[in-house]
């Protein structure tokens, strides 16, 4: 069954980079299924605005294809009920990826947020997990670089499948993050050739590992979701979203720490309700609006307000820091 599903494969045989093989994925997918045709054609008509939240700014993005992901119902029973869409036999017949170190298919998102959009799913049908997974997280920001970005959605912080582990990757520097990081960041202390950050005035709390050395910035990434553990006091994985990349030869982590999924105002009935549910793009600084009204009314107020409410204090986050 995978052998039917696997396009190319990386390691393989071609000489190809995973960054070629990927993009020579997606040109092959849009002539072969037509619903990614669809949702890149849709993608290019989306239009965007700029909010001024003051010492930040955000993107909007109407993208009414992606009602599916932000209204997704997420608690354990709908998750129980619905067949899996990340696993292999589910998938779409059309559809086919990147297998990755036997281990990871690099797929095509069909609901696009970014120009290329791919969704990178574990072949088994394993929980979300970051801390068990980010060995390949940091192998795949370094083997997709300079290219693309990936990203990492925790299981109560967007990710639409949290029983199903997958990453997602992105053109690098698409999340506004990316760019805005350099504006905002202040060192705090710098752990074994691993420098931590935070990101001030950015209405979200932030922390930002950078290193050369893999096996530093995953040991720095684990005693940083250790701290989280303890100061935010949970036994499952902290909420979080993580933004990776690779540059320079060095790695950079941005894990946004979250203390809530979606904001009130996702709740409310009627037109008070804002279909607004944050993952690791939105907080990244391009907020996704699948309504229209909501995407002609949100206003810097209402951005803020859902920033800080998803987001732990900055009281929280300097204990976490304090911790590492
Ligand atoms: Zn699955």
């Amino acid at each position: 069954m995978l052998s039917q599903k696997t396009f190319s494969q990386f390691p393989g045989t071609s000489q190809l980079s995973l960054h070629e093989l990927s993009r020579q994925l997606y040109a092959d997918q849009q002539q072969r299924w037509p619903m990614l045709a669809g949702g890149v054609t849709a993608l290019r008509n989306v239009q965007t605005r700029t909010i001024d939240c003051g010492t930040f700014s955000v993107r909007l993005q109407y993208n009414p294809k992606r009602i599916v992901s932000t209204g997704a119902s997420v608690d354990a029973a709908s998750i129980k009920e619905r067949k899996c869409f990340l696993c292999e036999g589910h998938l779409p017949p059309e559809q086919q990826g990147v297998l990755y170190k036997e281990k990871f298919l690099i797929l095509c998102n069909p609901m696009p947020i970014f120009s290329e959009h791919f969704t990178i799913s574990h072949i088994d049908h394993i929980p979300q997990s970051i801390e068990e997974q980010i060995l390949s997280f940091l192998s795949l920001a370094k083997d997709l670089s300079p290219h693309y970005s990936v990203f990492y959605n925790g299981p109560k912080c967007g990710a639409s499948a949290p029983d199903h582990m997958h990453f997602q990757a992105a053109p690098a520097g698409l999340i506004p993050v990316e760019q805005e990081i350099y504006a905002h960041k202040k060192v705090k202390k710098n752990l074994n050739g691993i420098t931590v950050s935070s990101l001030e005035r950015y209405g979200r709390s932030v922390i930002v590992l950078e290193g050369k050395s893999k096996q530093e910035i995953e040991l720095t990434f684990l005693r940083l979701t250790a701290a989280m553990r303890n100061i935010m006091k949970t036994n499952e994985e902290p909420m979080m979203n993580v933004v990776g990349s690779h540059q320079n030869e060095s790695w950079r982590l941005i894990v946004f720490v979250r203390s809530k999924h979606r904001p009130s105002v996702y709740f409310n009935e009627g037109e008070r309700k804002v279909l607004i549910s944050p993952a690791s793009v939105d907080i990244g600084g391009l907020v996704v609006t699948p309504v229209e009204k909501d995407f002609r009314t949100a206003d810097a107020a209402l951005i803020t307000e859902i920033y800080e409410e998803i987001s732990v204090s900055g009281e929280t986050l300097s204990k976490i820091i304090e911790k590492l």
